[in-house]
């Protein structure tokens, strides 16, 4: 194509992440290299950009080992110390945002303009939270009334933490993990997604500069194979899985061999209700952001509309205007507004519960179908943004999740019907409300069964506000005061000051 006054467009050559060399594993502060190596495949074109390490059961015992033996003094860092690299992995995460930009939609097909927003800052913010927290850590004295005895807790690190985590954002993920853990004073071995591993491997081997050996290590390599592996090992002493709720039922039924307790941050079908006094223009824009950035691949999209009878229809006509005109395309193009799904087997998946919904009396009233890009993007698995309309929300599409831009509409009369309905799934991530009504806005806001309930907005996650689902999403808080607690255990000390007795024999 071409401008007739100006002649033809330029073409402007994409700008992929191109790794040196292969991407290893990281045991004991050393890059580790392997025989046997897999494909990291780039969403928008479907081809191989990078190969990454596969490590086998030896590996994962050897980065265990490494864990174990740099626990034994990380243990007793002080917490200055803990809070400077902290503080220095957040420098270190901002420094590199240039190529992180870069890397991050080639990983995983996230829009660059995203990846630069918010999965950078994120990361370094989340450093830095954990960064100002360490400093508190510690336990409490009790009052026992009795003033010979001095009781009081300590909180002590676990010891070699196993972090798994998804592809979906993984530098952020990682970041929710590394950062309490390290914070506590735990060791670390990663195990990122098959499908994202490039950027774990990037930025455990820039810590290298800034912890000793062993405190983080990374492995590499398929769920079934090295996860397992890893969360089977009886030097673990706590798992933190990020991922899918059956992947997470599998990962539990492995701990409980060794009773190693878990940290469970699972899939969700969110709803959002908008009730008839909601400001419109607002409710439309979260409801696009809620349901779209991430490419709908984000755990907590707002994949479930509840609309008020009332104001359905206009909702419905607002939103699919705005839809139709999102531009999918290369993660790499700043103009993009969706990317690809993470990869052509997700997509077909994607589509096949879309069809199957349409079977079961769903409408698509936007998208529905794949997006065939040419040239260098022909290989590419791109999704058209899509709106489901499932007034009664008895379709699979509007129970089970389907971690793409597909976003399902339901409607309802009573906000009690609404309520029942948003609580009727297995999952209990998040929800929200939209509504003028402070009364309304509380009420519905104790009754949603979710960890996070939104008011008026959504997908906002400052810092210190605890994030983790309910029922079939998992447990444990991540991001906040609490979360060092999932990574802390707690000693209590009695002491007796004097030597005097009450002797029960004698
Ligand atoms: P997944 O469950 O397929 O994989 C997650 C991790 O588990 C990966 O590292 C994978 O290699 C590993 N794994 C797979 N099988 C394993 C096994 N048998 N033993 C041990 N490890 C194994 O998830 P995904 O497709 O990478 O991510 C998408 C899912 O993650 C969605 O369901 C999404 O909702 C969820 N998620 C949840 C949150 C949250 O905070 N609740 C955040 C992001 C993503």
């Amino acid at each position: 194509m071409g401008d007739p006054e100006n002649g033809p467009t330029p073409v402007v050559e994409r700008r992929a992440f191109v790794p040196k060399e292969p991407y290893p594993l990281i045991i004991d502060g050393r890059a580790v290299e392997t025989e046997a190596c897999f494909e990291a495949i780039e969403p928008s074109t479907g081809r191989r950009w990078a190969e990454v390490a596969q490590a086998g059961a030896a590996e994962v015992d050897a980065a265990v080992q490494a864990a174990t033996r740099a626990f034994a003094s990380w243990r007793y860092s002080s917490p200055v110390e803990r809070q400077a690299v902290l503080g220095a992995v957040a420098d270190l995460i901002e420094r590199e945002a240039g190529s992180w930009d870069l890397l991050l939609p080639t990983e995983n097909g996230r829009p660059v303009r995203e990846a630069g927003m918010f999965d950078v800052a994120t990361a370094a913010n989340i450093f830095r939270y954990f960064a100002g927290l360490v400093r508190g850590l510690g336990g409490e004295q009790i009052a026992t009334g009795d003033r010979d005895s001095h009781v009081y807790t300590v909180r002590e690190p676990l010891g070699v933490i196993a972090a798994l985590t998804p592809w979906n954002s993984p530098l952020i993920t990682l970041a929710n993990k590394l950062a309490p853990a390290l914070a506590a004073g735990n060791t670390v071995v990663v195990k990122p997604s098959e499908l994202a591993s490039p950027s774990a491997v990037t930025l455990v081997r820039a810590l290298g500069d800034l912890l000793p050996p062993g405190v983080v290590n990374v492995v590499t390599g398929y769920g079934p194979e090295v996860g397992a592996a890893l969360v089977a090992h009886p030097g673990i002493a706590k798992v933190t899985f990020t991922g899918g709720t059956e992947t997470g039922r599998r990962v539990l039924a492995a701990t409980a061999a060794n009773l190693t307790p878990a940290l469970m941050e699972l899939g969700g079908k969110s709803a959002f209700l908008i009730c008839q006094d909601a400001d419109l223009d607002a409710a439309v824009t979260d409801a696009l952001t809620g349901a779209f950035a991430a490419n709908g691949e984000a755990c907590f999209a707002s994949s479930r509309l509840l609309v008020h009878e009332d104001i359905a229809e206009e909702f419905l006509e607002r939103l699919t205007g705005v839809v139709s005109r999102i531009q999918v395309g290369d993660a790499l193009d700043r103009g993009t507004q969706i990317g690809p799904v993470i990869s052509g087997a997700h997509r077909d998946r994607i589509l096949g519960l879309v069809r199957r919904g349409e079977t079961e009396g769903a409408e698509v009233v936007a998208g529905g179908d794949a997006v065939r890009l040419d040239g260098e993007l022909s290989g590419g698995s791109y999704l058209a943004p899509t709106v489901l309309l499932d007034p009664a929300g008895r379709s699979t599409v509007s129970s089970e999740e389907l971690f793409g831009p597909v976003v399902v509409v339901q409607t309802w009369r009573e906000e009690a019907e609404a309520v029942a309905r948003a609580n009727g799934g297995r999952y209990g991530l998040a929800a929200g409300v939209w509504t003028r009504d402070l009364g309304r806005a509380h009420r519905v806001a104790r009754d949603l069964d979710a960890g996070i309930v939104w008011v008026n907005t959504w997908f906002e996650t400052p810092m210190g506000q605890p994030l983790g689902g309910f029922k079939d999403s998992g447990f444990g808080r991540e991001t906040s005061a609490e979360t060092l607690r999932e990574y802390s255990g707690t000693k209590v000390v009695n002491a007796r000051l004097t030597t005097e007795r009450m002797s029960l024999f004698g």
